[in-house]
């Protein structure tokens, strides 16, 4: 119990000095800054319309410079909201002129997965880094695509997994890593929102839609961060509640995942259930989290009194703004292409599982 206990002390003050890593913070204690890179939104959906373009209000060493899109009207009303110059604007067809265009030094696929591969083949082929929205595309062998063309055109690929960039999360992987309580017993995630929409991407197979990937992907990363394992074989089940609406992806997945140390996890994941949970059994204690994916306020405790509840002032701008950073100084992206893999190739093992109702191995 001592031990522990002195574990769990310096764990507190690792976990402090994580708070410390804030943008503002971490940014300035690092050397001078040489420019602000230029970031092209490709697709002004939801995700770029509400979470991104804002956020990118907020940032140091990126900025919103141009724009992709299939409407006229769209492209206007962002151009007067954002001052969007007339040579930064391009829609899906003449989008391959960027290559011309030294405003841009980033593009950022926010459109259905099914697009994710060619717009970032696009972008890399036109030599802009890209910065790709998650699920990162809906096959191991698309995913694969994206990380050659990245590799062979010189470019970075940054998956957009926001979380990576909260130091909530980060605080939950420490523990995982460190391990004060012991071995990882027993991992449970959830992430689900009830989505009224009928004829969405997320009910389109052809589009990449489907909760596995969408909101899946939260679920799969809590049990893989805060195991900071990868699993080596899963079981899974599909179910829909609204087969009138689901008829060509699923409404809900529970996954299982079997870990090398012996870890297991159970997961959820649901188009029609609000859930967003997180709770990691140790040997000698847990840790539990409620939210664990949200857009702000993850927050959770240990059994011995820790309380994860670190600030983080807008997520996205964090990540961009970190990932901006890097790409500037010539630093490791946190979140690569390679990352987005890994998920998706248990995306597939899941989706392999559920249609078999075997164990599949990875
Ligand atoms: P959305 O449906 O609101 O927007 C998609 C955009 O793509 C729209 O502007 C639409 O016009 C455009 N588009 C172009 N061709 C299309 C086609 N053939 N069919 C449908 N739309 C087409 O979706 P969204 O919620 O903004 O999601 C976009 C991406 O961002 C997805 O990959 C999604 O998973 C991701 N996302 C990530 C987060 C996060 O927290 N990281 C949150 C929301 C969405």
């Amino acid at each position: 119990m001592t031990t522990t206990r002195r574990n769990f002390i310096k764990n507190a003050t690792v976990l402090s000095s994580v708070a410390a890593f804030s943008p503002h913070s971490f940014l300035a204690a690092t050397q001078p800054l040489k420019e602000k890179l230029g970031i092209a939104l490709v697709g002004l959906g939801y995700y770029s319309t509400d979470l991104l373009a804002p956020a990118l209000q907020l940032t140091s060493h990126c900025e919103l410079r141009g724009i992709v899109t299939g409407s006229p009207e769209k492209a206007a009303k962002w151009q007067q909201k954002y001052g969007i110059k007339d040579k930064n604007v391009y829609n899906y067809d003449n989008f391959d002129q960027i290559a011309n265009n030294p405003d841009i030094d980033i593009v950022y696929v926010v459109l259905p997965p099914s697009m994710h591969r060619e717009f970032t083949v696009r972008a890399a082929q036109a030599g802009k880094h890209v910065f790709c929205e998650k699920p990162m595309a809906p096959s191991v062998a698309d995913c694969e695509a994206m990380i050659k063309a990245c590799a062979d055109h010189k470019v970075h690929l940054a998956i957009g997994y926001r979380c990576q960039h909260d130091p909530n999360i980060q605080a939950y992987m420490k523990v995982g890593k460190e391990k004060p309580f012991g071995k990882i017993k027993m991992v449970t995630s959830a992430a689900g929102y009830f989505d009224g929409r009928t004829t969405h991407w997320k009910q389109n197979k052809a589009l990449g839609g489907g909760v596995m990937g969408d909101m899946g992907v939260y679920a799969l990363q809590g049990a893989r961060l805060a195991t900071g394992e990868e699993p080596i074989a899963v079981t899974a089940q599909a179910s829909t509640t609204r087969p009138e609406i689901y008829k060509e992806v699923e409404e809900t997945m529970m996954f299982q995942l079997e870990f090398p140390s012996g870890a297991l996890a159970a997961c959820h994941t649901s188009y029609g259930i609000n859930m967003n949970y997180l709770q990691v059994n140790y040997e000698k204690g847990w840790l539990k989290m409620e939210p664990h994916s949200a857009y702000s306020g993850n927050n959770g405790s240990l059994s011995d009194g820790t309380i994860i509840n670190f600030e983080n002032k807008n997520q996205q701008a964090k990540q961009m703004d970190e990932d901006a950073f890097a790409i500037l100084n010539k630093k490791p992206l946190l979140v690569t292409g390679e990352e987005g893999l890994r998920d998706i190739r248990i995306v597939e093992a899941i989706y392999k599982a559920a249609k078999s109702g075997g164990r599949v191995k990875i």
